[in-house]
């Protein structure tokens, strides 16, 4: 039996996002050009592939080493490595228009450079001093003093740098061994060093998938151009682990018949060697090793071809796996031909955190497309807007439900504040701020409040927030929750929160209960103030509750027994008690022994003298002692004398009160006889 072939192709492999990115402008330039009718041209190969650049130059690119050789009027395309700002500056006094295809990543180091030569560092480069893209970095800022990557030889520049501050650029293609040796030895001989980490990851990432796949293959095909030392550097890798590796360039170079002996082929590709050449070898291989093949591999990978030429549109939300992180921002492989590119400012990030801590190589990522291209040929992604539709979700979900979400406020606009919830922002008029007046919003500021959502119009972006009604609605709660544990019966504490001329108010956790008048004292009142101040605090009874009205009645006076129901354990006739002059009739007086419980005076027991008014003798108010004489429980009265606690009077009192009588009466007569 026939042993099954499989092809398998490298994780990461062929164009990397700055090649293909300038590849793709060439071909938009060449039309230009060919519109406008101006020659273009290429400051030296536009990548390491022959194949390709004999295809641009079939459709009218040329290629040449020097900007002097293009004619002014001409246009000129800058590749991915960069070029120095000398031949800018050349090209502006020839007249000669730039296409400006620097790889991002490339023109981040240009800016890093004159950053730090702008702050007055010196700048030096870990890379190949006579590689295009090192000469470029060089060539962007003054501050420049040299390059190196041989480890062994930056104590060459030891002189130079030795005592001023240096900022360390690395060529995006070197090595991470060479980086860190180099990196070392900086260190030993510089006293302020700032190393700038700025190797791009896509080399690597297609050296360790090559690598990988060859430990599990039989046979391994390096697609790749012999003048890209990348390339070399793949082929090296994948021999290193699987002996059966062959270099190709391009599909006549494919020994079939070689291959046909292995059934496990897996295929590398550089990232200079385009995705065309890659799907002509599997499919080349797979016909010929047809019948044996094991197609799955293969039809997948054209599966993902068929992918890669399919952009995702604007508002598409899609997913990716990282590449490269940077302090300013994220690429994320989208499995497309362009890669996205997620900047810090559009990425949600904690307090202090750096983009670096919250994305790693390999994470899975999901954005949203903010633009399909952001101007550079980058797919511009943003978490923020991916989460800010996920929060308008949450929104209306919250607005249906009637739910609590959390709000920060940000700050007072007129008529209220713009408070956010995540990455949506919202109004709370100024009415809906607190269950109270609120004139000036400052103190909200910064703080997170519970809120309702009350209205949404997602269209026009536009949220309402209410922290009001989530305070209305917790007091509702609580209402609730303190109706459910009282009783009719219980005493609870309460405070006196106001008067009324018919009782007071009382605070009873949370809920207001009347306490009547009549319910404060067992005796009489006319305000309540006469028993009770604001802000006491008391025991009261529920008398009734009456939830449909949510009314609930106290009363006082309960926490004492009624004083008649006890009168006989606390009075008895001739006790002699306290007590104080309630009222003054002309028969006599009442004597307030207790509240509810009074007690009648009669003017003849007022004193052991006759007694004509009595407001001559008492005053209300006034407190006297007086024998109880009699108590009528049927008809709740009790007799009390005054003068029986009196000592009696002497005969000559007596004699004289006589006499001060008789005077009296005469003095009362004698007007009467002159009339
Ligand atoms: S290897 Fe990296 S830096 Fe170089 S062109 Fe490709 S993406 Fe840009």
């Amino acid at each position: 039996m026939l042993s099954k072939h499989t092809i398998t192709v490298a994780e990461h492999a062929g164009f990397c996002f700055g090649v293909q990115r300038a590849v793709d402008a060439a071909a938009q330039e060449l039309k230009k050009a060919a519109q406008d009718g101006v020659r273009l041209y290429c400051l030296g190969p536009l990548i390491h592939n022959k194949a390709v650049t004999e295809e641009l130059e079939k459709e009218g690119l040329v290629t040449i080493a020097s900007i002097e050789e293009a004619e002014p009027g001409s246009r000129v395309l800058i590749r991915a490595h960069g070029e120095p700002d000398s031949t800018y500056r050349a090209a502006e006094e020839k007249g000669i228009q730039i296409c400006d295809e620097t790889c991002p990543f490339v023109y981040r180091i240009h800016e890093a450079a004159r950053k730090a030569g702008a702050a007055g560092r010196s700048v030096f480069v870990i890379g190949d001093p006579k590689h295009p893209e090192v000469i470029g970095i060089l060539g962007s800022t003054d501050a420049a003093v040299g390059a190196c990557d041989d480890p062994e030889k930056v104590s060459e520049f030891e002189e130079v740098l030795k005592d001023r501050p240096v900022t360390a650029l690395a060529q995006t293609t070197l090595t991470r061994a060479k980086f860190d040796a180099c990196c070392a030895r900086l260190q030993q001989i510089c006293s302020d060093l700032a190393i700038e980490d700025t190797i791009c990851s896509a080399t690597k990432q297609r050296q360790d998938a090559a690598r990988k796949l060859a430990e599990q293959s039989d046979a391994m095909v390096v697609i790749g151009d012999r003048s890209s030392s990348n390339s070399h550097k793949l082929f090296d890798i994948c021999s290193g682990a699987c002996p059966n590796t062959v270099f190709i360039e391009k599909l006549s170079d494919l020994p079939l018949q070689v291959l046909k002996k292995y059934n496990k082929i897996g295929v590398a590709a550089s990232a200079s060697a385009p995705q065309q050449i890659i799907l002509e070898v599997i499919a080349n291989m797979s016909e010929v090793l047809n019948q044996n093949t094991e197609m799955n591999e293969m039809l997948a990978y054209m599966d993902e071809i068929e992918k890669s030429l399919k952009l995702p549109g604007r508002g598409e939300v899609v997913t990716g796996t990282v590449v490269q992180v940077t302090g300013d921002y994220v690429v994320v492989n989208l499995g497309c031909k362009k890669d996205g590119m997620l900047p810090k400012e559009e990425v949600t990030l904690e307090d202090g955190q750096e983009l670096t801590a919250a994305f790693k190589e390999g994470d899975e990522v999901q954005a949203k497309v903010i633009k399909t291209d952001d101007g550079d040929g980058n797919i511009l992604l943003s978490k923020k807007k991916l989460q800010s539709g996920e929060n308008w979700e949450e929104i209306n979900a919250a607005l249906d439900s009637k739910e609590v979400v959390n709000v920060t406020v940000l700050k007072e606009v007129k008529g209220g504040v713009i408070a956010a919830y995540k990455e949506v922002s919202g109004f709370i008029p100024m009415s809906q701020l607190a269950d109270h007046y609120v004139e000036n919003a400052e103190e909200f500021i910064g703080k997170t409040l519970p809120v309702k959502v009350t209205r949404v119009d997602q269209r026009r972006n536009k949220a309402v927030f209410s922290h009001k009604a989530f305070l209305t609605e917790e007091k509702h709660k609580k209402i609730a929750e303190i109706w459910d544990t009282l009783n009719v019966g219980d005493v609870v504490e309460g405070k006196v929160m106001r008067f009324t001329d018919y009782g007071a108010f009382v605070d009873i956790g949370g809920i207001d209960g009347l306490l009547h008048i009549s319910e404060i004292s067992w005796g009489k009142l006319r305000h309540p103030q006469e028993a009770l101040e604001i802000g006491q605090v008391v025991n009261v009874k529920i008398l009734s509750m009456n939830p449909e009205k949510g009314k609930i009645s106290l009363g006082l006076k309960q926490n004492a027994p009624e004083p008649w129901s006890v009168i006989d354990e606390n009075y008895h006739e001739g006790d002699i008690v306290k007590g104080k002059v309630a009222q003054i009739k002309e028969y006599g007086a009442f004597v307030e022994l207790a509240p509810g419980l009074d007690g009648l005076v009669h003017i003849s027991e007022v004193a052991h003298k006759r007694v004509n008014k009595i407001s001559d003798e008492l005053q209300i108010g006034q407190e006297i002692d007086a024998k109880i004489l009699e108590i009528d429980k049927e008809k709740r009265r009790i007799s009390l004398s005054i003068k029986a606690t009196l000592p009696q009077p002497t005969a000559e009192e007596i004699a004289a009160a006589k006499a001060a009588k008789a005077e009296e009466a005469e003095k009362a007569e004698e007007p009467a006889a002159e009339e």
